[in-house]
């Protein structure tokens, strides 16, 4: 599974290469730095890790982080070569048309409410009619409804938003991404991402307040804390964008591939990574579907219950991250 991820990044190129996707992709490298002392040996050992299994991965001591970030804030970090960013909703809609051109047919806008096997086939049902197939894939992540009631079971449900300025001026872009690279430090529990996207726009990533999630001043407002603790005199930021979704994580964090019944089969828990995961693990849902259990790089394994998803859900996101935003010392 691990050679499998480690290829999710380069699959994704080669499959937006492929098909010609438009969706901003932008194989500029991403850091994750060293926000203590401490962290730097923990990178070290990620980015060996990494490297047994071919990615392009490089240390960085304090100037190479520096150099990524602008601010001599922070004590060395990794950077992944290979990664980038791109615009999601292009790419899935690029993944989509492609598939179309192929012989697919999409039937969007329609919930399927059932599900049922008879005479060796799978019936899916919507409102408006029925699909008959001869497999089935459910690959419905953080938005798992009734359609297989025991899979919300299998993870608890994160909220996340993404928030973005106005477009800054080119002194301010280069001075929070001077190579263009997005970077994050590694503080896992409340990530600290820094992202100048193409159009010169401040893009970061957030677990969104209680109140007025959808005020993007509020939004970003713990975030913008720590942006002016590490950047000093930064002028007033206009916060124009918040949007938001959830994220399904799974007991270890770790994507899973389930088989629910006869040539029928379930993909999810990405835990937040998901773009060029669910990519990867995907076209192995793929091989599954079409030639076997034995043509799938990613192992299919039993589930792993999550003790009281709602309950989870609710305590991290009342109780959990707004204490580890509290102790987190650089707010
Ligand atoms: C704010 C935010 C930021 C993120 N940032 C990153 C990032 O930087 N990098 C990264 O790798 N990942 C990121 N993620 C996670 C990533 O978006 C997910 O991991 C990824 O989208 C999972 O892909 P998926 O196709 O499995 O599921 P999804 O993209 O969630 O798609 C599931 C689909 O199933 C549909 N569905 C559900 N039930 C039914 C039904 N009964 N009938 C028909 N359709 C149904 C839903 O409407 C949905 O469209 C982020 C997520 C959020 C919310």
């Amino acid at each position: 599974m691990n050679t499998m991820l480690a290829g999710a990044v380069p699959l994704l190129d080669c499959i937006i290469l492929k098909y010609g996707i438009c969706c901003d992709w932008t194989p500029c490298g991403i850091a994750m730095v060293a926000q203590k002392p401490a962290v730097v040996p923990m990178l070290s050992y990620l980015a060996d890790d990494w490297a047994r299994y071919s990615n392009p991965v490089r240390v960085l001591d304090v100037c190479g982080a520096a150099e990524v970030t602008g601010t001599n804030r922070f004590f060395g970090g990794i950077l992944f070569e290979a990664a980038g960013r791109l615009n999601p909703l292009s790419y899935t809609r690029g993944l989509a048309r492609a598939a179309v051109q192929r012989g697919a047919a999409l039937f969007c806008g329609q919930q399927a409410l059932s599900v049922e096997r008879t005479k060796g086939r799978w019936t899916i049902n919507t409102e408006r009619g029925s699909v008959v197939a001869r497999s089935l894939l459910i690959a419905t992540d953080a938005y798992s409804n009734g359609l297989w009631p025991v899979l919300k079971k299998y993870f608890y449900r994160v909220p996340l938003s993404m928030v973005s300025t106005s477009p800054l001026s080119d002194e301010i872009a280069n001075r929070l991404n001077p190579v263009g690279m997005p970077y994050t430090d590694a503080n896992l529990n409340n990530l600290f991402w820094v992202m100048v996207e193409g159009g010169n726009r401040l893009v970061t990533t957030t677990v969104p307040p209680r109140l007025r999630p959808g005020d993007p001043a509020r939004v970003a407002q713990p975030f913008e804390r720590k942006l002016r603790r590490v950047y000093k005199n930064l002028p007033e930021l206009h916060w124009e964008h918040a949007w938001s979704g959830y994220v399904g994580v799974t007991k270890d964090r770790l994507p899973r591939i389930l088989r629910l019944g006869d040539d029928a089969y379930t993909i999810y828990g990405y835990s937040g990574q998901g773009i060029a995961n669910a990519t990867a693990i995907g076209a192995e849902a793929a091989n599954l579907l079409q030639y076997g259990p034995d043509n799938c790089a990613m192992p299919i394994t039993e589930p792993s219950v999550v003790t009281a998803p709602e309950l989870t859900a609710f305590a991290m996101r009342n109780f959990a991250f707004p204490a580890i935003r509290l102790l987190d010392r650089y707010y």
